[in-house]
């Protein structure tokens, strides 16, 4: 027992929380579970806390259970919102719920720093913040750490390192800026209703300053390009970038004949800057 709500299912059946596709909804009832995903996101005493997507409020729980100073939640379905009414009046002045689309609402005028971002989102939404995150104006972002639930296979793209061939522009864009890790996996079976592939926790910490230099939107566009054509030799993918783009990654220290798979983070941030500096 993590608080004195009452269990998951019970809190479904009362609120008539029957899981619609159309939100994107496999929810989490294991409280066990949810407690130990929000272990995942570390120290949480003294941090404020955005979940998006809390549902009938299980990682809710477990994040107040597990001390975070505040928990703000936006949450799509209005029917979660009584629900999550209950667990508010449980941990008085610790949880705000907000009930709109995550994509559109600005959550950075009620939060207060140190912030840590938890989510068991719908997949696409997922990916979709975990981008807007990981690619703010200015860095380091408002955010300290991320802990999300993915696919298995995006959680994998997340952290893949150089020949492998989940390696690309999500671990290159995450990793440049942030040490990623996967940090629990879980069967469908872990959900209800079961979603039809397996998840993965990841959990991302920025870091202060980039791993190398380079300019975000320089490196983006190489890393964009690189990859579009991964089978292509580097040469020839990269050629609208520079009229002498050979030049370019031989002063980079890359073989123009090698694919973008085979490149590591320092390679393509010294092609970055050699790009800049050559415009
Ligand atoms: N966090 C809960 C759990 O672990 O059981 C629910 C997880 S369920 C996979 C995803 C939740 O995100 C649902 O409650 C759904 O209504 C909500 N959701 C879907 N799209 C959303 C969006 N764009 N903004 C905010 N919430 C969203």
């Amino acid at each position: 027992m993590i608080d004195d709500l009452p269990p998951l299912r019970d809190v479904i059946r009362t609120h008539d929380l029957r899981a619609k596709k159309s939100f994107g909804q496999n929810f989490l009832l294991d409280l066990n579970l949810t407690a130990r995903i929000a272990r995942a996101a570390g120290d949480l005493t003294g941090a404020d806390v955005l979940e998006v997507g809390p549902g009938p409020g299980g990682l809710t729980r477990g994040l107040l259970a597990e001390g975070a100073r505040r928990v703000l939640a936006i949450e799509k379905d209005a029917r979660c919102l009584p629900a999550l009414a209950e667990i508010e009046a449980a941990y008085p002045g610790r949880l705000s719920v907000i009930e709109g689309d995550a994509l559109a609402v600005d959550p950075l005028a009620h939060l207060t720093p140190p912030i840590k971002i938890v989510a068991n989102l719908p997949y696409n939404v997922g990916t979709e913040l975990l981008i807007r995150w990981m690619t703010p104006d200015t860095w380091p972002p408002f955010w300290d750490s991320l802990t999300l639930m993915f696919q298995r296979e995006v959680a994998e793209r997340i952290v893949a390192k150089p020949g492998s061939k989940a390696y690309g522009r999500l671990a290159l864009m995450v990793q440049w800026r942030a040490d990623a890790k996967i940090v629990l996996n879980l069967p469908p079976e872990a959900f209800t209703p079961p979603p039809k592939v397996s998840s993965a926790v990841v959990h991302i910490v920025k870091r202060d300053a980039p791993r190398f230099p380079a300019e975000a939107k320089v490196l983006e566009r190489v890393v964009a390009m690189a990859f579009n054509q991964r089978r292509k030799m580097l040469r020839a993918a990269l050629k609208g970038l520079h009229p002498d783009i050979e030049t370019l990654l031989h002063s980079s220290g890359i073989a123009p004949t090698a694919r973008a798979e085979e490149i590591g983070l320092e390679q393509f941030c010294a092609l970055a800057r050699a790009l800049k500096d050559n415009r």
